[in-house]
């Protein structure tokens, strides 16, 4: 079994793991040292930057009640400017706070003040899979196993819930202090029309196909993204990655790509079923998780924080 190595490994940020400090980081005068929720009355104080985002910078943000430290996503009420920038905001909220899932980073709470938005997660210190990636280029097959296997559980859960998060991707695969794997981001999330909505609304045997189609469609595009997940992982590269966006596009399309034969037979047979051009051909999350990919090869119960830099060994 992999060892776990005690506590961050790397602190450099151009590494995965933790991030220090750099003086610009802590140039952030419109955020106080102490937050106070006033609604529960609880006192955090502001610690490391952990990064940014569109609207947000995110801090660590230590409960003073409890000693927890969370992840705080901090967005300036001055940067709210635009109406689509607030529903975007608000949809994000909406949607995670109800998701509770052990690969879903968790959403504790969100409160205001007069200058800012804060949003408390769970906080993933070993920040992201494009961070590792970056660093290693390419994971091994029992790794991607592995964080796929969460990724897809994940997914399975949130699609149970009626939402499709659109916007899968290797930075919103946060990963927490034992490595797991935990979906964040959900700025772009919709909820869908359930069949309990579709029944309530009429006779399903009058329902047109594109009421339906819908539905699924949208699914399904979080397969597809799963699919460019895993290429990327294996690969080192997105599968449609090319110089302009039009001729990516143009590759999407045409479902142009070309899977290198370092990819093993069955991961190759899985990218293939999940990058279908036709959404309804492609695997369901339950059918995915079946896959031999998964079945079949060394699939690791942990994987040690060492991964994050170098090829961990398998034992
Ligand atoms: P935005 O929605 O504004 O794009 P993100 O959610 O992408 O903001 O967060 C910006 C950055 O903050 C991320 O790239 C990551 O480095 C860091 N971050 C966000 N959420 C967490 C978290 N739960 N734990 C640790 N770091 C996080």
């Amino acid at each position: 079994t992999p060892v776990h190595t005690p506590g961050p490994l790397v602190n450099n940020n151009n590494m995965p793991g933790p991030k220090t400090n750099s003086p610009s980081d802590n140039e952030d005068h419109n955020v106080p040292k102490f937050i106070v929720d006033h609604s529960t009355r609880t006192t955090f104080m502001k610690g490391r930057f952990l990064g940014k985002g569109g609207f947000a910078r995110v801090h660590e943000l230590t409960d003073l009640t409890t000693n927890v430290a969370y992840a705080g996503k901090i967005i300036p009420k001055s940067r709210i400017t635009k109406p689509h920038h607030k529903e975007k905001i608000a949809r994000e909220i909406e949607v995670h706070r109800q998701l509770q899932h052990k690969h879903v980073v968790r959403f504790h709470r969100y409160f205001e003040d007069d200058s800012n938005v804060y949003i408390i997660l769970e906080n993933c210190s070993m920040r992201s899979l494009v961070h590792v990636l970056k660093y290693r280029r390419t994971l091994t097959e029992p790794e991607v196993r592995f964080f796929i296997h969460q990724l897809a559980e994940g997914v399975a859960y949130i699609h149970g819930e009626g939402i499709i998060h659109r916007d899968l991707k290797l930075g919103n695969m946060f990963l927490s202090q034992d490595m797991n794997v935990k979906i964040g981001d959900f700025g772009l999330a919709t909820r869908t029309a359930d069949n309990r909505q579709v029944t309530i609304c009429g006779t399903p045997n009058y329902i047109a196909p594109e009421v339906l189609n819908k539905c699924g469609h949208f699914y399904q595009a979080d397969i597809w993204a799963i699919g460019c997940i895993m290429y990327a992982l294996l690969v080192g590269q997105p599968p449609f990655e090319t110089d302009t966006l039009k001729e990516t596009y143009s590759r999407i399309t045409n479902n142009q790509y070309v899977i290198p034969p370092l990819v093993s037979s069955h991961g190759r047979s899985l990218i293939t079923a999940l990058l279908h051009p036709d959404p309804k051909s492609r695997p369901s999350v339950p059918e995915l998780l079946r896959h031999d990919f998964f079945t079949k090869g060394l699939f690791p119960r942990s994987l040690p924080t060492l991964a994050c830099t170098q090829v961990p060994q398998f034992t």
